[in-house]
């Protein structure tokens, strides 16, 4: 592993601190570099990622092996980082997604996850920055092979009261309740709706395998009693799932899923961020097991989970956030003010942990003698300005194995070793290739489908949710290329919608 050797001054130098604003003089910006003004972090490298070894894609997974891969590691958008993913693969073919923050899914895409292998998705919390991917998954997973359910499992609604409940200042929130539905349950039932009109102009191809249990746009949704540990029920826009009792399914306190097939178990305990109902995960499986923290401040539920482990953890993925004076730097082009700050330091406050606040959690179980055999810091700007104090002040609590993660790292974990390489990707990658063995057994018939076995496109209905007038008004194909399957084969709608109310004439302006 490469030393480095920045000072904290070079460190915020280097990360555009003292660098002044960036100052455009003609008023447009320029594409040109300007060496001695470069935009704000384009200084930046990850060498200590740069000096992992590779991983190639493709690799397969030994049985006995689990591997974690981080899809997204930012608290904060920025080009190399994503925000919040952490993707887990077992050796018995199992596969599990921790969080789904923006633009994680390009990462999914360019390590050729397949969208069938991204189904049981574990939310820590419900903050945008690790639910935002959530949408693209769901909406684009049953155009590829993810032709089954969605099943998601998350925190129960936090009982904090609404504090402008009928307040006599506030009579245009009236109609709010005075305690938000802010769980799992209602999350998952309005994001199947807020989907829909997705959804149905999408289903006009098969969405559903002739085996799978359910369609690809069909949502189970598992809520966890954050305060209890209690499964608090499920929820299902299919009336079959709702209902329905999974192989996974358990009812024993604080376990959100357990597979005695593949004995695989996932437990839950409380996260304390920003408001009540965070939770961080643990998975065990074939004697290994991974903590994923999420979002939260040092807590002794987490060094609790750590000591009280009957082996030590294999594998601990915890927050960490920068100091709020480079934090506050981070989030304003660079340099920062005392407001900033003030602002950077009641967010570390509500809601992360800092730097040394997982070191000392770190030193709290090896002195327990339940150190883990790997500790992981992700939700951090990770770059050699950050790294280095970063390193420094976990190592003032904690002398074991740890390191920080970017996207794309990958680590192998097995009971001999625990391998952490970076993976190589292409820029350009294509969507990964369908791999659900389900594909043998075909899909059902699209919900949209044109039955006529003549038809060209038999059984899609391309046209099935066009009106008339909007058909009327397509330049026909064989205008602009003779030569198109379109113009050779000229297709009608089959059973097109009536024109909506107020649209009485057929505009013919061809
Ligand atoms: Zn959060």
């Amino acid at each position: 592993m490469n030393e480095i050797n920045f000072s904290r001054r070079d460190a915020l130098r280097l990360s555009g601190a003292a660098l002044g604003s960036v100052t455009l003089t003609s008023g447009i910006a320029s594409a040109a570099w300007d060496p001695l003004n470069p935009p704000p972090g384009s200084t930046q490298q990850n060498t200590l990622f740069k000096s992992l070894p590779l991983f190639r894609l493709g690799e397969p997974l030994a049985a006995d092996e689990m591997r974690v891969s981080f899809m997204g590691t930012s608290p904060l958008e920025r080009k190399t980082q994503m925000t919040t993913s952490v993707f887990v693969e077992l050796g018995c073919g199992d596969s599990f997604v921790f969080d789904a923050g923006m633009g994680c899914q390009v990462n999914y895409t360019a390590m050729q996850v397949p969208a069938s292998k991204m189904r049981k998705v574990f939310l820590t919390h419900l903050h945008g920055d690790h639910t935002s991917d959530l949408t693209y998954m769901y909406c684009f997973g049953p155009q590829r092979d993810a032709k089954s359910p969605m099943y998601l499992w998350g925190p129960s609604k936090s009982y904090v009261r609404n504090p402008w409940y009928k307040h006599p200042q506030f009579p245009q929130y009236d109609e709010e309740p005075e305690y938000f539905d802010d769980g799992m349950r209602a999350f998952a039932s309005t994001f199947r709706e807020m989907n829909r009109w997705h959804s149905e102009s999408q289903s006009f191809v098969g969405t559903r395998w002739g085996a799978a249990e359910g369609d690809g746009y069909d949502v189970v949704a598992t809520e966890l009693n954050w305060a209890t540990g209690a499964r608090e029920g499920q929820w299902s826009d299919n009336l079959i799932l709702r209902d329905a009792v999974f192989p996974w399914r358990s009812d024993e306190p604080w376990v959100a899923y357990h597979d005695p097939l593949n004995s695989v178990k996932i437990s839950y305990f409380q996260a304390v961020h920003d408001r009540n109902g965070s939770i961080s995960y643990k998975l065990e499986w074939n004697g290994l097991s991974m903590i994923f923290s999420g979002d939260t401040r040092p807590n002794m539920f987490m060094v609790n989970a750590l000591t009280g482990s009957k082996m030590p953890v294999d594998l601990l993925i915890h927050e960490f956030v920068l100091p709020p004076e480079v934090w506050a730097a981070a989030a304003n082009g660079g340099q920062a003010g005392q407001a900033a700050i003030t602002t950077a330091l009641a967010v570390q406050e509500n809601s992360h942990t800092p730097e040394k606040g997982l070191g000392w959690i770190l030193n709290q179980a090896q002195r327990a003698g339940k150190a883990p055999r790997l500790a992981l810091a992700t939700h951090f700007q990770a770059s050699d300005d950050t790294i280095r104090p970063a390193l420094d002040a976990v190592r003032s609590w904690y002398q074991g194995p740890f390191s920080i993660v970017t996207d794309l790292a990958v680590i192998n974990v097995s009971s001999k070793r625990i391998l952490q390489r970076r993976a190589v990707v292409s820029d350009y990658s294509p969507l990964p290739p369908t791999v659900d063995p389900r594909l043998g057994s075909g899909t059902f018939v699209p919900k949209y489908n044109d039955p006529r076995s003549t038809s060209p496109y038999y059984p899609y209905g391309p046209l099935e949710q066009l009106s008339p007038f909007l058909l009327d008004q397509v330049i026909q194909p064989c205008l602009y290329d003779p030569t198109s399957f379109s113009c050779q084969n000229p297709y009608a709608a089959y059973n097109p919608p009536p024109n909506p109310p107020g649209v009485t004439s057929m505009l013919r302006r061809r």
